[in-house]
């Protein structure tokens, strides 16, 4: 038997925002790997085994996998959304540098899925619909500086922004830190929404001005778009138009 890696994305969590060819891959898999919350949501069957494994040990995780393959074992492994959003895909990537001559031949597929940023815009109407840049809060992996200066510039260059990861119990400053970054970058006006749990039964979407926005308003659940100086309200929904004033 060939094995193979394919990389997964489950969508933001709706059954019926899983693509058809993820839902395909998972019922041909041998052994599915993840963090455990994700694996909690492919379906168990027999000849699948379930490798639910803890947060930020995605590179350990991925050279299992990785393994796994070289036996010939038919390996997904899953993240939420779209696994080359901030998720597995560069992991696994990462991985297969660190041996790049035991691992080249191994078949790896990136699946995408439907990511929390598009998600939650489509929820709230089209507040990305002009250029916009997708910033991860965390700290986990790059300096809390280098998060500060992309904040300021995308602020500067108009840019609509879409935020991952915008509030930790670890390290609960650093949102109030980049909401006041981006009052003095986009001005108080500028509209703010904060889209949590996207597309499961307890959804929320809130919309305010970044002058009322306030940290408590974003949880690690939370996805966070502030619009660009264009960005408006059309009756219950947010959007940006496709042209720049
Ligand atoms: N690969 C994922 C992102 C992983 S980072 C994707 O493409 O969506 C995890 C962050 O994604 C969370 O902190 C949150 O900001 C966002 N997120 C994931 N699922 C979400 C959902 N259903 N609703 C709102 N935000 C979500």
């Amino acid at each position: 038997m060939t094995g193979w890696v394919k990389i997964a994305g489950l969508g933001p969590g709706k059954e019926t925002l899983v693509t058809e060819e993820v839902r395909l891959i998972l019922a041909e898999a041998t052994d599915a790997v993840g963090y455990f919350p994700y694996v909690a949501r492919v379906p168990e069957r027999d000849g699948l085994t379930l490798h639910g494994s803890d947060n930020r040990v995605e590179v350990d995780r991925a050279l299992h996998a990785l393994e796994m393959a070289e036996n010939g074992q038919k390996v997904v492994v899953v993240s939420s959304g779209d696994p080359g959003v901030f998720a597995m895909a560069s992991a696994v990537f990462e991985a297969m540098e660190k041996d790049a001559d035991r691992f080249a031949e191994i078949d790896v597929e990136v699946l995408p899925g439907i990511t929390a940023m598009l998600a939650g815009a489509a929820r709230l109407g089209a507040p990305l619909g002009h250029d916009f840049a997708a910033i991860n809060l965390s700290d986990n992996l790059k300096p809390w500086d280098i998060i500060e200066k992309r904040l300021r510039l995308a602020g500067q260059a108009g840019f609509a922004m879409a935020f991952y990861n915008p509030r930790s119990k670890s390290r609960p400053h650093q949102f109030a830190r980049a909401l006041e970054i981006l009052r003095e970058e986009c001005g108080g006006d500028c509209l703010i929404s904060f889209a949590r749990n996207v597309s499961l039964p307890d959804e929320t979407l809130n919309t305010v001005a970044l002058a009322e926005a306030t940290p408590e308003m974003a949880d690690m659940r939370t996805v966070v778009i502030v619009g660009n100086p264009q960005t408006r309200r059309i009756g219950k929904y947010i959007y940006t138009p496709r042209f720049a004033e």
